[in-house]
């Protein structure tokens, strides 16, 4: 309902403020503008301080109750014991987690060398059943995004036989291995699709601030604990937690991971990278991103383009622009922005990148400089 009188009232403050502020100087009106201004800082600024101290407390009371999750004792399978499978295994058993290891080759001295209890041949039927057995309480399948989908045909059996088991997957390719799990696995079964954005390399020196994605796909009742703990050990090493869906993860991941492999396996491929006596910080980067992505298999680059949907577009930008800028190049210079000096190197091509097989022939002298020699 309308109120005439509180309309009137409203009214005539506005025209009071009105006046007033017709009758100010201009000086006086700059002044009470930069009052304002303070206040509202001021304010803003007591506000910040205010959920800064909030958020690390709330950062410090998931620390202890990550540390406290973290103490009670798992039991987890991993199942595929290769670089990021031993990598993982290394953690687990820091906070203490008993590790069982299922792999295609024989990874037994590699199992007993990161203190896991048992070693069972992936290939075998019955060894399968027999890690089943163990009651691992969490089962990591780390294996090749490749040979995912043919490796949970292999468990299928044994996850009928033991539908209580939570599975976790660590691949770097997250829609598609959601998918292949929902597939797969008994209705019963706990699924946490998740990816730790580091391996072996960057994550050699501490896990502190190293994201770590994941989406709980399918919790079973009863299930929360085993999963929470399992979540815990990333949290109590420090990850930054990001909690996303898989459909989100794989858009970010081609235009973030995908493209460093890209560009790291394309420098890679121009030759062998040496750092020079002369190495500016973004070269020493460029030397980084070469070494970081070109120690992963192949099959995992594969995995990035084949099973991520948006990976194609990625390469496809990255080609165009590639030529876009070869073609801005090539116009300027035709354009005669760039003078040439032809005495300088008479017989080297320019424009095009057809400079690149004469570099060929005069590897030998850069790839083995005589500074790099000397001891
Ligand atoms: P990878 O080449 O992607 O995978 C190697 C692992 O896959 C080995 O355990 C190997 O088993 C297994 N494997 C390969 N082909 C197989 C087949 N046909 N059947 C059964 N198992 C097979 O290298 P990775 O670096 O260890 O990566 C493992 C997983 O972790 C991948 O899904 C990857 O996306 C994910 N990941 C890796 C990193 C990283 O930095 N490397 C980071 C995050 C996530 P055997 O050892 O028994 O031969």
């Amino acid at each position: 309902m309308v109120r005439p009188r509180l309309i009137c009232a409203l009214l005539a403050v506005a025209h009071i403020n009105a006046n007033a502020d017709a009758f100010m100087s201009p000086a006086a009106k700059a002044t009470s503008r930069l009052i304002l201004r303070a206040e509202v800082e001021s304010q803003l600024s007591s506000i910040k301080q205010t959920e800064a101290a909030l958020r690390a407390q709330l950062a410090a009371v998931q620390r202890e109750k990550a540390t406290v999750l973290a103490t009670r004792k798992l039991t987890i399978g991993i199942v595929g014991f290769g670089k990021f499978g031993q990598f993982l295994a290394g953690k687990f058993r820091e906070f203490g987690h008993d590790v069982r290891v299922l792999s295609r080759s024989d990874r037994s001295a590699e199992a007993t060398a990161h203190g896991a209890v048992g070693y069972h041949a992936l290939g075998d039927a019955g060894d399968v059943a027999s890690f089943f057995a163990e009651k691992p309480d969490v089962v990591v399948l780390a294996v090749s995004i490749v040979s995912f989908e043919a490796t949970l045909a292999k468990l299928a059996p044994a996850l009928k036989e033991h539908p209580g088991t939570v599975l976790v997957d660590v691949l770097s390719v997250k829609e598609h291995a959601r998918k292949a799990l929902l597939k797969s696995a008994p209705a019963s079964t706990s699924i946490l699709c998740t990816h730790p954005m580091f391996g072996p390399e960057s994550g050699k020196n501490g896990w502190t601030g190293l994201t770590f994605v994941y989406e709980r796909v399918r919790v079973a009742a009863g299930a929360d604990d085993v999963v929470e703990r399992f979540l815990s050990v990333f949290e109590s090493a420090g990850c930054a937690m990001v909690e996303m869906s898989c459909r989100q993860h794989d858009v970010y991941a081609a235009n973030s991971q995908f493209l460093t492999h890209l560009v790291g396996r394309m420098l890679g491929s121009i030759g062998r990278l040496h750092p020079t006596p002369i190495d500016t910080k973004g070269f020493e980067s460029v030397l980084k991103i070469v070494e970081t992505t070109c120690d992963d298999s192949f099959d995992l680059f594969y995995g990035l383009y084949r099973y991520n949907p948006h990976s194609k577009s990625t390469l496809l930008c990255l080609r165009k622009a590639m030529a876009d800028i070869e073609l801005r190049l090539i116009s300027l210079e035709l354009d005669g922005d760039a003078v040439p000096d032809e005495s300088d190197r008479p017989d080297e091509p320019r424009g095009t990148l057809d400079h690149l097989d004469l570099r060929e022939s005069a590897r030998a002298s850069w790839e083995s400089p005589a500074w790099l020699k000397s001891p």
